[in-house]
């Protein structure tokens, strides 16, 4: 729906954030939509972000739109932040709209912007209104750990991994929520997990991934993304043309990196970075790790690749990286 977000999540795979703008047209989302519905019948979709409430109205307008298409909106997500306030009747909005379940972000990431009791207060809200089924809590398992600090503030990471023994951290990120190593995730992982040399992570299928449809990202430009391959996009805008996407491909010849990372492994590019400059790190939590680091180092360069997108991702992680 849009990368701008209230908080600014140490886990975002997109890196969102408040300094995030959004350059959005409501009827670009209404046409995008339309293509979905036409290109996939029966298409389920997750409503996501950034921080989808930051444009309520427009919301209501793309679930009303959604359902008037048949498309089938799985859940809304949410960090709980701007139903704090009027809560109940936002709630009643996006019912009547057609949203029958909205993910509500539990974790100490989203913790550090929002209390314990507000989150509460959001998620039983959400049941009250939605019925039990309305609420995909993301993720429940925190909510224990939660509980043990102070419930009326906000709580710094620091402050909340400062309690845990460090493999008791690695099982709450990898055993909880599932970090993926991209976006900001990949540089808070290398802080806490194991690394490996960048050499004996070549042997990742990348293609599997580039050309996998499962929980392909949509963005509001319209750019096809695969799942977990955050800031590496598909073609442009190819999202208003899916059904000319899968049948013809993308001209690899126009996205010089992707042709490297999937005719040659994630080594090539790696020859490739050196070649240009590219310092490695002392080593990587997994392959993603080393291919986003790799890309962070190209797009700074100078030169332009259009498959790395979105430019505030790269332009976020390039200032606050050490910081992460
Ligand atoms: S290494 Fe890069 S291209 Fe390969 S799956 Fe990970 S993010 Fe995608």
């Amino acid at each position: 729906m849009n990368y701008r977000c209230t908080f600014r999540c140490r886990h975002c795979l997109y890196g969102s954030s408040p300094e995030v703008k959004d350059d959005i047209r409501e009827e670009q989302l209404f046409h995008l939509l339309d293509s979905l519905a036409h290109a996939l019948p029966g298409i389920v979709l997750h409503l996501g972000g950034g921080e989808p409430m930051l444009h309520f109205e427009r919301l209501c307008r793309i679930v009303a739109h959604a359902r008037s298409r048949d498309i089938i909106i799985e859940y809304a997500e949410t960090n709980g932040s701007l139903l704090i306030d009027r809560t109940e009747e936002k709630l009643k909005t996006l019912g009547d709209a057609g949203l029958e379940r909205l993910l509500l972000s539990i974790s100490p990431f989203h913790h550090e912007f929002i209390s314990y009791d507000d989150t509460l207060k959001v998620l039983h809200a959400i049941i009250s209104i939605l019925g039990e089924e309305g609420l995909f809590p993301w993720h429940p398992g925190f909510l224990p750990y939660l509980s043990k600090f102070p419930h009326d503030v906000p709580l710094r990471l620091e402050d909340y991994l400062a309690w845990f023994k460090p493999y008791e951290i690695k099982y709450q990120l990898q055993g909880i929520m599932h970090i993926h190593p991209g976006g900001r995730g990949a540089y808070l992982l290398a802080r806490h997990l194991r690394l490996m040399p960048a050499e004996r992570l070549f042997s990742i299928n990348c293609r599997a991934s580039l050309a996998s449809p499962i929980h392909a990202h949509i963005d509001c430009q319209g750019n096809y993304l695969t799942g977990f391959c955050s800031g590496l996009r598909i073609g442009r805008n190819e999202a208003f043309d899916l059904e000319g996407l899968f049948a013809r491909g993308i001209d690899l010849s126009d996205f010089p990196l992707l042709e490297r990372i999937l005719r040659g492994g994630l080594g090539s590019l790696y020859d490739f970075a050196l070649q240009k400059g590219y310092r490695p790190l002392e080593g990587y939590v997994s392959p993603c790790h080393l291919c986003l680091d790799m890309r962070l180092f190209l797009y700074g360069e100078g030169e332009k690749y259009p498959e790395l997108y979105p430019d505030f991702l790269y332009e976020e992680l390039r200032r606050h990286r050490q910081a992460l």
